[in-house]
């Protein structure tokens, strides 16, 4: 396929808009779909599904892929067919206006002195959208949502990430339920991306050095609205064919790889905005991946402005904001003195200090000469701001690394807390959101961060909100059942499980949803120890319960393929079969159609090991009750009356006991409360208590958990103060 140039904003200004030549209609369709905005727009995505709804479901809702099999002609003529003329018009047409006008923004009107020093947000991946599998859980969707947000609130924002050609993996099971992963090559022709080009209008390109010699990448361009996201890419003539796989998958490969494919996020994400003319008012490192670019920074500005290391260092830390996520030591990336020597020497003698020092700047005890260097402790010791992502989170960080203040309090160790949140627009159904718009006003979209917003659902007509869920739920098991038949086929299991498979979950029965990244902490397999009891939960003549799970382990990760082992073999005893399922292949549609259509949400982590979580974050929009341990976002989140509680937040210190605890609490919690709560039924066959809560759910929560309200606080608390050399450090708390 041929890649196809943006036009410029002036030529798009000087369309004819009810231009339709084929040519002219495809055009349009290829502008939109070069540009991610669609992905956040369900009535525009649709255009792309009702040009071929088979293919488009094949293609994984790939609008580049699917319009490089048809011609012009076909398309036009299928638009004419469908009277999509109008629709394609007006979506383009939205898309110009969006990137165009932006003067209304809260950005333009908070965070104007950004505009000629944009954030520069930094992350090892993101997640967009499932046709661009450069994510694999939670902390890319995240980052994806974050710089979506920016975009629509107008934040001068740029975003470095890296391409990575086999993404994380496609998940399959064996017949005995065991994972399989396959490495699928996504094609570069597919992707929304395009060369991106300096001032001289060539190709970008950098080169790092190591001990070893140059490590070579260069750098694509990615629009997400109106933001652009930049990804650095190794497969480039120059390095060795080794290299030219360094950044093909993610989390993949030993220290070695991972050392190096940060070596190219951090050291060449900060040469690639300087070869793009970009120079940034605020760095923020999402997660310590990224923790080695402020070092490049700092030999910027000696080199610039002839400061003095020291100088530089305290100048950048200035500028820089450090995000961590992880709540357990073994979590953070740590490398040996060698390894740190063969990549970052080379940088090391540009900034004038020894391997100690430098090695320092990754301790804790700068001279112990028995620590390894860990990426969280440069991130922190390198940003003059860092934060947690959720409130119980701050306070577990401050502990994990009070040494590094040894003479402040653990209560003024400078690590504050910003609470994850989600992109609204990303997450929310359609016909939830059109429902929305009859409640909260037309525009309420434009102030979704604000909590006052959604008071009008409390106006909401029960049964219309349940009717609304229903749809969504059905629409959820539908694809399930889809999916079941699938993958026994892909088995070539008998006609008999194929049918089972059709025939599974009952739209009438109370539908648990469970879906995230199969780490052991997160405990899939919490439910398990009382299988007997939730057995009868689950044969309930009357009041059935039925679970969905779904969730990809780490490949190295033995004990999480476990998990999944026990639970899709939960099919193979009558007492399950057709009422616990697993889906395969957990990714951002899977997520989608779970997230809008179950009853509730399950989440039972290993407290206090789950930072934030955002998948329930997801489900409050649509209508879903969390039930949830107090963890995370949930520890701040539950107020009694918008979801449920697993226990009541403690943990004992024996880690066993705790999981005992816990799952005999998740059992009473379904038994006493969950259920009884569900099957209440009015006279008019509505569950009046839960719509109530569902209703207390959205009120309460939509707004604080939505991403604007984080790249908000992002922007008050840290961008700005970076940016404009306020030194504001606890206001996080
Ligand atoms: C939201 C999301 C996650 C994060 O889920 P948690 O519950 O926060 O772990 C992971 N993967 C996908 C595909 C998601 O959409």
């Amino acid at each position: 396929m041929s890649q196809v140039q943006e036009p410029s904003l002036a030529a798009l200004a000087r369309e004819n808009w009810t231009e339709v030549t084929p040519q002219a209609l495809y055009g349009k369709l290829q502008t939109i779909a070069r540009n991610l905005w669609w992905s956040w727009k369900p009535e525009v995505g649709q255009l792309f599904r009702d040009l071929d709804p088979v293919r488009w479901r094949q293609l994984d809702h790939n609008p580049i892929a699917l319009l490089a099999e048809m011609t012009a002609e076909q398309v036009a003529e299928r638009a004419s067919e469908m009277a999509m003329i109008t629709r394609i018009n007006q979506a383009h047409r939205r898309l110009h206006d969006y990137l165009t006008k932006t003067d209304h923004t809260w950005g333009a009107r908070e965070a104007g002195v950004l505009g000629s020093k944009p954030v520069a947000y930094f992350s090892a991946e993101f997640g967009m959208h499932e046709s661009v599998p450069i994510y694999s859980g939670g902390l890319g969707i995240l980052s994806g949502d974050h710089i979506k947000s920016a975009s629509g609130l107008g934040i001068p924002l740029i975003a470095m990430g890296l391409f990575y050609d086999q993404g994380y993996f496609k998940q399959h099971l064996d017949s005995e339920g065991y994972q399989q992963e396959e490495y699928v090559n996504t094609k570069v022709a597919t992707q929304p991306m395009e060369p991106a080009v300096g001032k001289d209008g060539k190709p970008i390109m950098v080169s790092i050095e190591t001990r070893n010699g140059a490590l070579n990448a260069k750098v694509w361009l990615v629009r997400v609205g109106r933001v652009k996201l930049y990804l650095l890419d190794c497969d480039v003539e120059g390095n060795s064919p080794q290299d030219r796989e360094l950044t093909s998958r993610l989390y993949g490969g030993d220290t070695r790889t991972r050392i190096r494919q940060e070596l190219v996020l951090g050291i060449g994400g900060v040469k690639a905005l300087r070869a793009l003319g970009i120079t940034p008012g605020a760095y923020h490192l999402n997660e310590g991946h990224s923790a080695f670019a402020p070092l490049e920074v700092i030999h910027e500005r000696m080199q610039d402005d002839g400061l003095s290391f020291d100088d530089a260092l305290r100048e950048v830390a200035q500028q820089t904001v450090f995000t961590t996520h992880t709540p357990v030591p073994a979590g953070h990336d740590r490398f040996d003195a060698g390894l740190i020597e063969e990549h970052l020497g080379p940088t090391r003698d540009k900034l004038g200090i020894s391997h100690d020092q430098l090695m320092g700047l990754g301790r804790v005890e700068p001279q112990n000469g028995e620590e390894t260097f860990t990426m969280t402790v440069i991130g922190l010791k390198l940003s003059r701001r860092a934060n947690a992502v959720s409130s119980l989170h701050g306070v577990v960080s401050r502990r994990m690394w009070a040494n590094l203040w040894p003479w402040r309090v653990e209560e003024e160790v400078p690590i504050g807390h910003i609470t994850n949140g989600v992109h609204v627009p990303t997450w929310l159904a359609l016909p939830m959101r059109q429902m929305y718009d009859r409640y909260l006003g037309v525009d309420w979209q434009s102030k979704m961060y604000d909590p006052e917003t959604w008071q009008g659902i409390y106006q909401v007509d029960p049964g219309e909100l349940w009717e609304t869920h229903h749809a969504l739920k059905s629409r959820c098991l539908d694809f399930v059942r889809r999916r079941l038949s699938r993958q026994c086929r892909r088995r070539s299991e008998d006609e008999a499980h194929v049918d089972a498979a059709r025939l599974a979950l009952d739209p009438a029965a109370l539908t648990i949803g469970f879906a995230r990244r199969f780490a052991t902490y997160k405990r899939a397999d919490l439910f398990l120890k009382r299988l007997d009891d939730i057995a009868e939960l689950i044969n309930d003549t009357n009041r059935p319960v039925q679970f969905i799970f779904a969730g990809k382990a780490h490949p190295a990760d033995e004990p999480g393929k476990g998990f999944i082992k026990k639970i899709a073999n939960l099919r193979n005893d009558p007492r399950f079969a057709g009422r616990v399922v697993f889906v395969e292949d957990y990714d951002m549609n899977v997520a989608r159609h779970m997230i809008q259509g179950v009853d509730v949400w399950l989440n039972n982590p290993r407290r206090p090991l789950e930072a934030s979580g955002t998948s329930g974050m997801k489900v409050v929009l649509n209508g879903g009750l969390n039930c949830s341990i107090l963890d995370g976002w949930w520890g701040e989140a539950y107020n009694g009356k918008n979801g449920f509680s697993i226990g009541n937040g403690t943990q004992h210190v024996d880690t066993a006991i705790t999981d005992q605890r816990d799952a005999d609490h998740l059992y009473e919690v379904l038994r006493d409360e969950v259920v009884p709560l569900f099957y209440d039924r009015d006279a008019d066959g509505l569950p009046h208590q839960w719509i109530e809560r569902m209703v207390n759910s959205i009120a309460t929560l939509a707004a604080r958990f939505s991403a604007h309200r984080m790249v908000q606080d992002y922007v008050k608390l840290c961008y700005l103060p970076a940016a404009g050399g306020l030194s504001s450090e606890m206001g996080m708390r």
